[in-house]
C-alpha cells in the first residue's frame, strides 16, 4: 500500500519505517484468518489487516479517535500475523510504532485515557520494571493469596522455592538474565536453568545491574524509558561480553524477544548502535541452546532415570508466541523432549495466543481470559500431567485456570537430571 507521511513524521526514522512497512502489505487478509482478535470478534478492524489500514491513515495525518486506539489495544501483539504473511509485513514493529504515534495525536488533541487505565498502566510500568518493588509485593501478596480478589490471585502464583544454585566455576561461560519479574513469581526457572548448564560445563552468569529487557515500557508506549532499560542492560553486559561470554541465555521467549530487537531499536544511537549490534546477536532462547548438548543431556538423563521422574511423562507444550512468531523458533522444545524421553504433545491451534500477552492480560481482561480458557481446553484434551511453556507470562496465566500443573520446560529437564 501507497502512504504518504503526514508532514508530522515525514524523514522521521519510525516514520519512515512505518511507511516502508504498510508498502509490503498487498492487503490479501492471509493473516486475518489467524487473527485471534479478529477470531473473538469478527471485526476487520480487530484483525491485522483492519489495524494496517487504520494505522495507513494514522500515519497520513487523518484524524485519529478513541475507536483507532481501541482496535490497536485490542491487538495482543501475539505476531501471528506475522508468521502467516506471504509478503513479510514487519507487523509487530508497525503497531510499536503505531500505538505511539496515535497515543501522542491523541493526548495532544486533549483525549486522554480514562484515569483508572492510566493508571493500570502506569503502575505496570513503574511496579514490573522494578525488582526491589515487585519483589516484596509479590511475597506479601502470596502472603495473603487466599484473601486477594481473584483477578489479583490470578497474577500471584503460588510460593515456589528456588532450590540451590550451582557455585561450581567452569571455563565456559554464558550471560543469563534475570528478569523482572520472573526471579519473585517463579524463582526456580533460573536456578534449573543454571543448575542444567552447571552439569553441561558451563557457568551462567548474572549481571546484577541488569533488568528488565525494556519490553514492558516499550510496548506500553514508553519508548523513550524503554530504550533506556536497553541501554542499561547493554552496559551491565558489556564486561562480560568482552571477556568472552559465549551467549546471553533467556529464559523467558518475551525478553528474548526484545533483546534481541535492541540491535535495530538502537540502530541510530551512535554510542550504542554497535553494542547492541553484538549484545543481539549473542542471545539465545534457551531452545537454540541446548540442542547442541543433547547427547550429553541425554545421558545424563538415561544415568539419573533409576525412579526419576519427568522420563515417559505426558506433558502438553504451549510454545509461546514471543518464541514461535516473535523469535521464529518451532519444533526445538518438543524434538529436545522427545530426545529424552518425554512424551510431548502440542495441542490443537497451538499458533495461537494463550491471552497473557505481557501486560494484555490486565489491560484487556475479557479477551485475555477467554483465549486462556479455549488454550487450556485444547492444552488439557490430551490428558497432560503437566504443561509446558517458555515464558513466565503464560505459565503464571495458564496456572491461573487449571489445576494441572504449569512449569517452564527447563524445570522439568532439571527435575529428570535429578
Ligand atoms: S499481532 Fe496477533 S492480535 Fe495483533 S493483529 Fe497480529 S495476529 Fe492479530
Ligand atoms: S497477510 Fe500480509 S500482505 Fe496480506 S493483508 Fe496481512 S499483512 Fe497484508
Amino acid at each position: 500500500m501507497q502512504t504518504t507521511l503526514a508532514d508530522f513524521l515525514r524523514d522521521t526514522p519510525d516514520g519512515e519505517e512505518a511507511k516502508s512497512i504498510v508498502g509490503k502489505c498487498v492487503h490479501c487478509g492471509f493473516c486475518t484468518a489467524t487473527c485471534p482478535t479478529y477470531q473473538l470478534l469478527g471485526d476487520e478492524l480487530d484483525g491485522p489487516r483492519g489495524r494496517i489500514y487504520l494505522m495507513k491513515q494514522v500515519l497520513e495525518g487523518q484524524p485519529v479517535t478513541e475507536s483507532t486506539r481501541l482496535h490497536l489495544d485490542r491487538c495482543l501483539t501475539c505476531r501471528n500475523c506475522e508468521s502467516t504473511c506471504p509478503s513479510g509485513v514487519k507487523y509487530g514493529r508497525l503497531v510499536d510504532i503505531g500505538r505511539k504515534v496515535v497515543d501522542d495525536r491523541l493526548e495532544a488533541q486533549g483525549i486522554h485515557r480514562p484515569a483508572r487505565e492510566r493508571f493500570a498502566r502506569w503502575a505496570l510500568r513503574e511496579s514490573m520494571t522494578r525488582p526491589a518493588l515487585f519483589g516484596p509485593a509479590m511475597r506479601l501478596g502470596q502472603r495473603f493469596r487466599p484473601l486477594l480478589p481473584l483477578a489479583l490471585r490470578n497474577k500471584v502464583p503460588q510460593p515456589v522455592d528456588a532450590g540451590v544454585w550451582p557455585h561450581n566455576t567452569h571455563a565456559r561461560k554464558m550471560l543469563l538474565l534475570d528478569g523482572c519479574v520472573q526471579p519473585s513469581m517463579s524463582p526456580n526457572i533460573n536456578a534449573a536453568t543454571a543448575r542444567v548448564f552447571d552439569r553441561l560445563g558451563v557457568q551462567l552468569v548474572v549481571a546484577r545491574e541488569a533488568g528488565c529487557c525494556g519490553a514492558v515500557r516499550y510496548h506500553t508506549g514508553d519508548h523513550d524509558g524503554g530504550l533506556d532499560n536497553m541501554r542499561r542492560n547493554i552496559d551491565a553486559w558489556w564486561p562480560a561480553v568482552q571477556a568472552g561470554a559465549e551467549a546471553i541465555v533467556m529464559t523467558a521467549s518475551g525478553c528474548g524477544v526484545m533483546v534481541k530487537e535492541y540491535g535495530h531499536l538502537l540502530r541510530n544511537d551512535a554510542r550504542y548502535a554497535e553494542r547492541a549490534r553484538q549484545i543481539s546477536a549473542l542471545t539465545k532462547d534457551l531452545s537454540e541452546l541446548l540442542p547442541d548438548f543433547s547427547d550429553t543431556l541425554q545421558a545424563l538423563t538415561t544415568e539419573a532415570r533409576e525412579g526419576k521422574s519427568g522420563n515417559g511423562q505426558r506433558v502438553a507444550y504451549h510454545p509461546p508466541c514471543t518464541l514461535q512468531h516473535g523469535q521464529q523458533i518451532r519444533g526445538k522444545v518438543e524434538a529436545l523432549l522427545t530426545g529424552l524421553g518425554v512424551d510431548v504433545k502440542l495441542c490443537a491451534d497451538s499458533h495461537l495466543c494463550c491471552g497473557s500477552a505481557g501486560t494484555y492480560s490486565v489491560l484487556q481482561p475479557e479477551l485475555s481470559y477467554r483465549l486462556r480458557d479455549e488454550k487450556l481446553a485444547n492444552l488439557q484434551a490430551s490428558g497432560p500431567q503437566a504443561i509446558v511453556s517458555a515464558n513466565i507470562g503464560c505459565i503464571t496465566h495458564l496456572q491461573s485456570g487449571t489445576g494441572t500443573p504449569v512449569m517452564h520446560w527447563i524445570e522439568l529437564v532439571d527435575r529428570m537430571l535429578g
